[in-house]
């Protein structure tokens, strides 16, 4: 702040930024962030091709908060959204009436204390309506799917899986009107270079004409539309199947579906390969090769001891991809090598659960897609709290888990795996209740 501000543009500062404050902890809207119905552990809040980095806000306190008003805020964005080429009637028109959305802001600032296992997250994704409504979208868009499947190489049965968890088909596409949920997050300024990029790039699809402002809706984080794509990806990826002149992710299911496959294309996709598939391990397996960062080859995979289910050989078609282990519950549940297009769908949704209901639920719409393994369904993931105990307790010994924040990431599995080794249990990194009463009592 120039220092020549005044004493009184101070306090109307203050002023500002605690009616903000007390307004956010009034605001007692529902959350909504109808567009991802499943919400899990480990899935961001707003499930979105290229989402924003789950908020890291360290130890739960906001130290970022706006230091100007809307309107002031509002002003100084207008003149960059026009340097960068908006047309101010595109602008004024999009923010016509826009004031911050505490939704917005209280749904960015929620973090769920408890959350669903893993099984439980796979057994909702699957039910048995969204497979049969899923198998009738197939059916009604059968022509489409196959242009788009040529096109990008992707399977119909991956992107109707993706329809499904995104949208539930188009039904849950969020309600919110997307200027004014990423102004509010602008503004409110703990995400303000995502929101702006987002904004702009909102305001670019409403000047091209692809939507009107008052059709672009979606949750809360700027996902918009039957695929969820925050406003970045869609410019990127996009796609006008129909050839109406407009690419119409909300309202035209093939429209939606050739974007779907045109990001999933571009992130990586291999045309016929499977995602992966489930296996056993053998005895005396080295859990701790059990990492995404952990990339061999299928056939070096099967010299390790990895085999199928029912025992018999991984396949060798795919013998010379690479492949990542994955435990999503440990090495008491089941087990899965996962491919190159099983990555490609972690770019869309930087979640493992998610990725993995896509792959068994495209799987699923084919009869298949049935896991053999056995889920720990006896052991409850740890809390929020805990998670944040654990960080704390294994930095404490020595085993350097990153910030407490209770994300368990890349830091915290590696010190989880070293306390495991040091105890002689089971490297697999995965934040159990054992652990932790083990680490309490040290
Ligand atoms: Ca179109």
């Amino acid at each position: 702040m120039p220092p020549s501000f005044s004493h009184r543009w101070r306090l109307r500062q203050l002023m500002t930024v605690s009616s903000f404050i007390l307004l956010v902890a009034c605001a007692e809207k529902p959350i909504a962030a109808a567009a991802t119905p499943l919400q899990v552990a480990n899935v961001p809040p707003a499930a979105t091709a290229a989402a924003a980095p789950t908020a890291a806000s360290g130890n739960g306190d906001y130290d970022i908060q706006p230091t100007i008003s809307f309107s002031d805020w509002e002003a100084g964005f207008r003149a960059q959204a026009l340097q960068a080429g908006i047309r101010p009637e595109v602008f004024d028109n999009a923010f016509a009436g826009v004031t911050p959305d505490l939704s917005v802001v209280k749904a960015d600032r929620s973090q769920p204390e408890f959350t669903r296992p893993v099984w439980e997250y796979l057994d909702g994704a699957m039910s048995v309506a969204r497979v049969r409504k899923g198998q009738a979208l197939m059916a009604q868009y059968a022509d489409a799917l196959q242009v788009i499947e040529q096109r990008y190489g992707v399977d119909r049965q991956a992107l109707v899986a993706v329809w499904a968890m995104e949208s539930n088909f188009g039904q849950f596409q969020g309600t919110q009107y997307v200027i004014r949920s990423l102004a509010t997050l602008a503004y409110e300024g703990r995400r303000r270079n995502f929101a702006q990029d987002q904004l702009l790039a909102a305001l670019q699809i409403l000047q091209h004409g692809d939507i009107t402002p008052e059709m672009m809706l979606g949750s809360w984080g700027g996902a918009m539309g039957q695929t969820q794509f925050i406003p970045t990806t869609y410019n990127t990826h996009a796609v006008d199947f129909d050839g109406d002149g407009r690419r119409d992710i909300w309202n035209t299911p093939t429209d939606a579906l050739a974007s779907t496959a045109h990001y999933l294309q571009s992130s990586g996709w291999q045309r016929g390969q499977p995602w992966g598939f489930e296996v056993q391990l053998a005895q005396g397996f080295d859990y701790a090769l059990a990492d995404a960062s952990t990339r061999k080859s299928v056939f070096e995979w099967q010299q390790l001891g990895l085999k199928l289910p029912d025992g018999s050989p991984l396949p060798a078609n795919v013998g010379q991809s690479q492949a990542a282990l994955l435990l999503p519950a440990g090495y008491r549940g089941p087990a899965f090598l996962v491919l190159d297009n099983f990555r490609a769908i972690l770019k869309y949704n930087n979640s493992t659960s998610y990725a993995l209901a896509i792959s068994l639920l495209s799987q699923r719409f084919n009869g298949a897609g049935y896991v053999q393994g056995n889920w720990p369904r006896g052991d409850l993931p740890l809390s929020r709290s805990e998670r944040i105990e654990l960080q704390t307790l294994l930095s404490s010994r020595q085993y350097d888990a990153g910030a407490p924040d209770g994300i368990i990431g890349a830091n915290t599995r590696k010190a989880i795996r070293s306390a495991q080794q040091s105890l002689g249990w089971p490297a697999d990194g995965y934040p159990t209740h054992e652990l932790l009463d083990s680490l309490r009592n040290q």
